[in-house]
């Protein structure tokens, strides 16, 4: 048996990060939870783009479905003057900054959107707000993922990969700029929350390899960082292995996860990375320890 969280045969499944149509995920937080179920997944946490409103339905879902729900947010920050997506459990979503935060971010990514509808439209891609509200449904935001559904409706493009490869992306004729958290300020914000911390995917983009090496890591730990998530289809086995020794030479929690979207992102099935139960003990400690310090009334896990 493999003692990595890739795919292994585990007894206990444990998924700690996926996506509802409240954020950019295609199924509603039910239909993702009884989608766990099918799939044989023992715990899963709803970890929507800085937002909760997903977590009611979810919590709901999970007790008719006997899965056990992690309530999360994956919150978009910077670093280093680059995108960081920071995995925060269990925090108290009413802590003011913490709240306040949230809104700048969702704010901040409403209001890029026509900018990124002008910039296509210069290029020849007629769509217009109405266009992607329609596909955005529920969402707290409107964002680059639903600009790509839009996009695909239109059959300007295939799926939403290739919306970002040859439009959306950094790099791409249609990218702009909106607000993020600054990461190490939003390590002690969602510790203040009663929550706790684990950076996602850090070595999704090259330019994070540097920003975000050993030393990087251990500074963040020390701002606040529980934990690495270590097995993620954007890292491949080289940069896990690499990843998992630099969590166990810092003492955090390494976790694996499909990052799972629904329909929205090809290859991320729920269940496809898997966190071990030791580290999701662990994690769980420190979250009921970081909720005893914190003073905060946060989420229980749903069970
Ligand atoms: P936004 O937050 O509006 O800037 O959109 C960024 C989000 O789009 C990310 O958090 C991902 O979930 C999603 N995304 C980024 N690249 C891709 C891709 N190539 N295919 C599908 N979804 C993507
Ligand atoms: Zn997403
Ligand atoms: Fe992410
Ligand atoms: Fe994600």
């Amino acid at each position: 048996m493999r003692t990595d969280g890739a795919n292994y045969a585990a007894v206990v499944r444990i998924d700690l990060h996926s996506h509802s149509n409240y954020s950019d995920g295609t199924a509603s937080p039910a239909e993702l939870v009884r989608h766990a179920r099918e799939l044989e997944i023992d715990v899963l946490a709803i970890t929507d783009h800085d937002t909760t409103e997903g977590w009611d339905e979810a919590a709901d879902a999970a007790r008719g479905e006997g899965v056990a729900l992690v309530r999360g947010i994956e919150i978009s920050c910077r670093h280093a003057d680059h995108g960081v997506h920071l995995l925060a459990y269990l925090p108290d979503p009413t802590y003011p900054p913490l709240a306040a935060e949230l809104e700048r971010v969702l704010d901040g990514r409403n209001a890029r959107l026509p900018a990124t509808l002008d910039k296509l439209q210069a290029i020849g891609v007629d769509i217009d707000e109405d266009d992607v509200r329609a596909c955005s449904g529920p969402a707290a935001a409107t964002g680059r993922p639903h600009v790509a559904d839009a996009m695909v409706e239109a059959g300007v493009v295939r799926d939403r990969t290739e919306a970002f490869e040859r439009y959306l992306g950094p790099k791409g004729p249609a990218y702009v700029r909106r607000y993020a958290a600054d990461l190490t300020e939003m390590l002690e914000t969602v510790s203040a929350a009663g929550g706790v911390s684990v950076i996602a995917h850090p070595w999704t983009k090259r330019h994070n390899q540097d920003a975000l090496d050993a030393e990087g890591l251990a500074r963040l730990k020390d701002a606040g960082l529980a934990g690495i998530e270590v097995d993620h289809e954007d890292h491949g086995s080289r940069e896990r292995e690499v990843l998992r020794s630099i969590a166990r030479d810092l003492d955090l929690v390494a976790t694996g996860s499909s990052d799972h979207h629904g329909d929205g992102k090809r290859g991320h099935e729920l269940g496809c990375n898997l966190t071990l139960p030791e580290a999701y003990d662990r994690l769980l400690d420190l979250a009921e320890k970081s909720a005893a310090a914190s003073g905060r009334k946060t989420p229980e896990v749903v069970r």
